[in-house]
């Protein structure tokens, strides 16, 4: 039984990212650059509006030429296109994301495809998602890129490790269990992953020396789905009501937190945890788009 289990502090993480970031922006000023980050945010999605906010915050903050570009809900997807374009084109644009979810009547996946690889700071473009497979240099989708950043700087052995992933989606499961299978520093782990089709998904977390919960259900990893000493990361970022907060609601993760600490010997907290590292990793794949334009 693990003694008291360490709690792995995304936000400290996100502090040494921004930190060495600092180095690179100076390096990169000195030679008459500053990374720029365009985002694109379609409609009034509450949470959207939350994560733009602290992304354009947070780069600004680095010096970063950060532009919102914020359009309306009934904003074609021609017109949509046509913006994506001009940013293809604008030398001062190091970086592009285009905040998802995106209106019904926009395909999104369109979307994605449309932005120069060059510029996909999200990771999302199948250039990317490619080259992530392949084991290539390239832009890794920033939540993964987030969570392998926490286990290198908490000293976490990935290698012969079975780790369990909950969740399939393509922006943590599917690019996450191939990073962490890659013959590479932070990976080499046998990697399981588990989705909405899998029976008796206990059978398989039980197992886990890692388990990282990305299925976006409050609390679905309980006690007993966890093996003594076990790592978890709790990717999930669930809103749940909450009358006790002036703004109404609480932000939970798909770990059922207190119940499985006494079990646990590592563990990311929510708030906190995962969630800062997302944005330093869009960060940190801007300055390196501003980097590869030197080239
Ligand atoms: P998603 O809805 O696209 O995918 C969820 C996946 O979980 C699906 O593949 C589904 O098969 C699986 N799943 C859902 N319910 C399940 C169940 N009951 N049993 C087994 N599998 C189940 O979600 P996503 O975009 O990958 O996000 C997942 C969670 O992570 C959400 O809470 C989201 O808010 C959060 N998130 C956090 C960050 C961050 O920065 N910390 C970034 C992205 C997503």
């Amino acid at each position: 039984m693990p003694n008291k289990p360490q709690i792995l502090f995304g936000k400290d993480v996100s502090l040494a990212i921004k930190a060495d970031l600092k180095i690179r922006i100076a390096k990169l000023e000195a030679q008459g650059i500053k990374p720029g980050l365009a985002a694109v945010l379609v409609g009034e999605d509450p949470a959207s509006q939350v994560y733009v906010r602290s992304k354009e915050r947070q780069s600004a903050k680095l010096g970063f030429n950060s532009n919102v570009l914020r359009l309306a809900m009934e904003t074609s997807q021609a017109e949509l296109l046509q913006l994506v374009s001009q940013l293809n084109n604008d030398d001062l644009v190091h970086g592009i994301l285009v905040q998802l979810p995106l209106p019904d009547h926009i395909d999104s996946q369109l979307i994605i495809e449309s932005i120069n690889p060059d510029k996909d700071v999200d990771g999302f473009h199948p250039v990317s998602v490619g080259r992530l497979v392949l084991g290539l240099d390239g832009f890794v989708s920033c939540t993964p890129a987030g969570i392998l950043e926490i286990i290198r700087f908490y000293n976490i052995k990935t290698s012969g490790k079975h780790v369990v992933i909950v969740g399939r989606s393509n922006i943590v499961g599917k690019p996450l269990a191939n990073l962490m299978l890659q013959k590479s520093e932070l990976g080499n782990a046998t990697v399981t992953l588990v989705h909405t089709r899998t029976p008796d998904m206990g059978y398989h977390t039980r197992q886990a020396d890692i388990i990282v919960a990305a299925a976006g259900v409050p609390k679905f990893i309980t006690a007993d789905m966890v093996k003594e000493g076990a790592v978890v990361i709790d990717v999930g970022i669930n809103r749940v009501d909450d009358s006790t907060r002036e703004r109404g609601y609480r932000l939970v993760g798909d770990v059922d937190y207190e119940a499985v600490l006494g079990k646990v010997s590592a563990i990311t907290p929510v708030p906190g945890g995962v969630g800062p590292m997302t944005i330093a990793m869009l960060l940190s794949n801007t300055v390196k788009a501003a980097e590869n334009s030197l080239k």
